[in-house]
């Protein structure tokens, strides 16, 4: 069998594995990427949050993506009934980039992978990993290519990015039961050809339904939008008797009052795709040799569009770990990649629970609004969870469901008043 001999393998070139392939390129280390499909390939992950800008720059790769000139996302925009908020990124509190992109993840992800190899990295598409057996920290990995044939890969480090296919999780049975209650969606997307003139044409939206149920609207700028419904599994389930996904999608767009007019009876790019149970989560995010990032090791929710920046926040941070034990400088990787890992974790975790219990929801659109916790509530929606001077981030736990309590009790308060 052929044999190569790497010092890092990484398995996946969605956005967690070229962002690690394209830091340690520059940083001088031999590293192999294989990948399992050939771009571009469809994913969805369409709308991303400020924080991904700064692993885009430090890896390079900002630039290639700057030139595709894909839809600016300036804020987001969470739409119930006749009630509306609208996050402006330019407004949150403290430092970082107050802009990102809403990208059809087929060309967005090409883009990346077409770079990686532009650089010289060995990225090898249509190669799916079979096996991987460690020998203390080094590892033997056999892939198999699109004719069959299969190769030894030897790495001292493999990097797991491998999204959904969650090759160590499998290999190695790390998988554990997420912590969220099971969800699911069903996407597609279409020619927007009632799109609105303007902001309103363009502005990204999440339109909700019912408290835990709504629809992702995410227009690009190549002129087609991507349409999500995303809900309770029994919920989404119930949307079509005869599991038709068309069907489901159809009618969840005619739950939406706002959106009914622009999407009913607009043609469908591509059969829409179910995506049932999409919590992930891992018993450990590393071990001798390796180290999980992006989907492979943890996905919570898409409501608050943290899928791709949790995947290059991980993968940046696996490659400069590996980078700094190379050199034989000694890594604690309990602390300083699941321990800072876990904690924007767990932050955006409060904040998906407290979505779909509606406490989150009592906040977006309680009124008069409050301009300070909205702009540091903004700065955790533009990913910046690790800055422990924002009080929404150091005291996730219990402020938000402590002041949706008390804007409760004063809209009681208020009801009960007897009117004059
Ligand atoms: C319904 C839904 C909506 C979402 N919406 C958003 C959103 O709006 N914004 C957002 O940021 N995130 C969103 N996400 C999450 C987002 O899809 C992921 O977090 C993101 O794509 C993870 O990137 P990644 O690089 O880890 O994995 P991926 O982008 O999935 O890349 C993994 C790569 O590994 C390859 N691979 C798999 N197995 C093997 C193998 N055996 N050998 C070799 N290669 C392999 C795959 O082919 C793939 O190309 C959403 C998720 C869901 C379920």
């Amino acid at each position: 069998m052929l044999k190569e001999y790497v010092d890092v393998l990484i398995i996946g070139a969605g956005p967690s594995g070229c962002v690690s392939a394209s830091y340690l390129h520059k940083k001088g280390v031999k590293i192999k990427v294989v990948e399992k499909t050939k771009f571009p390939r469809l994913v969805v992950g369409e709308s991303l949050i400020p924080r991904v800008m700064d692993h885009f720059a430090e890896a390079e790769l900002f630039e290639c993506l700057d030139a595709m000139n894909f839809e600016k996302k300036l804020g987001a925009r969470f739409i119930r009934g006749e009630e509306i908020c609208v996050f402006d990124f330019s407004k949150k509190y403290g430092e970082g980039w107050d802009w990102t992109w809403q990208v059809p993840r087929a060309d967005f992800d090409n883009t990346m992978a077409q770079e990686v190899t532009r650089k010289g990295i060995d990225l090898e598409f249509e190669s799916e990993v079979i096996s991987v057996a460690f020998e203390g920290k080094n590892s033997t990995t056999v892939v198999k290519d699109i004719n069959g044939n299969f190769k030894e890969i030897h790495a001292k480090f493999i990097i797991d990015s491998s999204g959904y296919g969650r090759v160590l999780p499998r290999l190695l049975d790390l998988d554990t039961p997420s912590k969220l209650d099971p969800h699911s969606s069903i996407f597609t997307h279409v020619k927007d050809i009632n799109r609105p003139e303007g902001e309103e044409g363009t502005l990204i939206s999440f339109d909700i339904l019912e408290t835990q149920v709504w629809l992702w609207v995410i227009p690009f700028s190549n002129g087609n939008t991507s349409l999500g419904v995303v809900g309770p599994t029994d919920f989404v389930n119930s949307l079509s008797e005869n599991k038709d996904n068309r069907e489901a999608l159809n009618n969840a767009i005619k739950l939406s009052d706002y959106y009914i007019r622009r999407f009913a009876g607009v043609d469908f790019l591509f059969e829409p795709v179910k995506l049932e149970n999409y919590s992930r989560s891992v018993k450990q995010m590393y071990g001798d040799g390796f180290a999980l990032t992006g989907n492979s090791s943890e996905f919570l929710d898409p409501v608050f569009s943290s899928g791709v920046a949790f995947a290059t926040e991980s993968g940046m941070l696996a490659a400069k770990l590996y980078l700094k034990e190379s050199q034989g400088i000694s890594v604690n990787w309990e602390e300083e990649f699941t321990g800072y890992m876990k904690r924007g974790i767990a932050v955006f975790t409060t904040y998906v629970k407290e979505w779909y219990t509606g406490n989150l929801q009592t906040l977006f659109f309680h009124q008069p609004e409050d301009p300070d916790v909205k702009r540091k509530i903004c700065s955790v929606l533009a990913g910046y969870v690790w800055d422990e001077t924002n009080p929404f981030v150091k005291k996730h736990d219990n402020l938000i469901k402590n002041m949706a309590y008390l804007i409760e009790m004063e809209s009681n308060k208020n009801q009960k008043k007897p009117s004059n």
